[in-house]
């Protein structure tokens, strides 16, 4: 069996001279040869550097001393060979750039190979990809929506409160495990009624959307319900998931998080959920309020009034529900299909 050798310097851990040296890895020992110098080391005494993408690599030895390898590649390559490869886990979590590269590189090996099961492969990258990416993305996103879209809410505390604990109430009533962590916040928008939920659980509702239903709790929990779907089933991370490897943007993004960072809210704006999405969330609001004892007629209520005022805004009258439709995860800005009318109509009133 061959044994790759690697030239290195090597530090006795007294004096600051350099020895040139070759380390050589068999079995549990890393053995280091020079002039003079001939140590083995036992590898669980030997701590390894954290794999930097340039740079020295640097081991210490709990005994004292230390060898240092000037070309980080070869070092990489040799330790490879010599079967010390971080394992995946390790690997991903040196950071969640790296995250998303990988689970951007496999869906993009997924897409070649199985063009058309995309939203399965979506689903199986989403599964694998830690929540703390989500929430990173809901927030760069809530900052861009804010700064061009959203004011601070005008709703007194006392009705937000009101509004919040009556979708507490409502997911009180489901086993806890099918709760994601969720956070409501409230906005006065450029963009009229609207309601969405942002990776990571944040759910955005607007004033509008609050008088435009009169101010009714029960519709507003109708609401929330539908964006806790999107939650709970992470419709956000998804889609971008899709949007970005169907879009032929994956290779330009990876590697770069920062790019793919910066044009999330673009993403956002831009695609809307599938349809297969809104139905997985309308499913999730109609078990959600039926825990809650409301009756999923409440949507059918809020579909008619979003109706009217989508009509008044394509009569010229209403500019900033123009300027909405292109928020696209956004609860209003897509037109209402007689599909999901007649999907909560038939929930609030079974068929025998
Ligand atoms: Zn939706």
């Amino acid at each position: 069996m061959h044994l790759a050798t690697l030239p290195a310097s090597y530090f006795d851990g007294t004096s600051a001279r350099a020895h040139a040296v070759t380390l050589q890895l068999q079995g549990d020992a890393l053995h280091i040869q020079g002039v003079g110098i001939d140590r083995s080391i036992a590898l669980r005494e030997v701590q390894w550097p954290e794999r930097t993408r340039h740079g020295l690599r640097i081991a210490h030895f709990a005994g004292g001393g230390s060898v240092r390898g000037d070309d980080a590649a070869a070092w990489d390559a040799w330790r490879r060979d010599g079967g010390h490869t971080d394992s995946l886990v390790v690997r991903l979590q040196q950071s969640w750039r790296g995250v998303l590269a990988s689970a951007l590189a496999l869906l993009a090996v997924v897409v070649v190979l199985q063009q058309w099961g995309i939203p399965w492969a979506a689903r199986a990258v989403v599964a694998a990809t830690p929540m703390r990416v989500d929430r990173s993305l809901g927030e760069t996103s809530l900052a861009a929506i804010d700064q061009h879209l959203m004011h601070p809410s005008e709703l007194p505390a006392a009705e937000q409160n009101r509004i919040r604990q009556a979708l507490t109430q409502a997911l009180r009533t489901l086993p806890s495990a099918a709760t994601p962590h969720w956070q409501l916040v409230f906005r006065r928008s450029r963009i009229g009624p609207n309601a969405f939920a942002l990776p990571g659980g944040t759910l955005v509702l607007t004033d509008e959307l609050v008088e435009l239903v009169g101010h009714d709790t029960q519709v507003i929990t109708a609401v929330l319900a539908h964006e806790m779907g999107h939650v709970r089933h992470r419709h956000g991370v998804r889609m971008l998931v899709q949007a970005t490897v169907l879009g032929g943007l994956g290779a330009v993004f990876l590697g770069d998080f920062n790019t793919l960072l910066a044009s999330v809210p673009v993403l956002l704006g831009q695609a809307s959920y599938s349809r297969e999405a809104e139905r997985e969330a309308d499913a999730e609001a109609v078990r959600i309020l039926r825990a809650a004892s409301i009756s999923p007629a409440v949507m059918v209520t809020l579909f008619d009034k979003l109706a009217e005022k989508a009509q008044r805004a394509t009569q010229g009258k209403d500019s900033a529900s123009q300027a909405g439709a292109w928020l696209g995860i956004a609860f209003a800005s897509h037109p209402t299909d007689a599909d999901r009318v007649r999907f909560f109509k038939e929930a609030a009133y079974p068929s025998r």
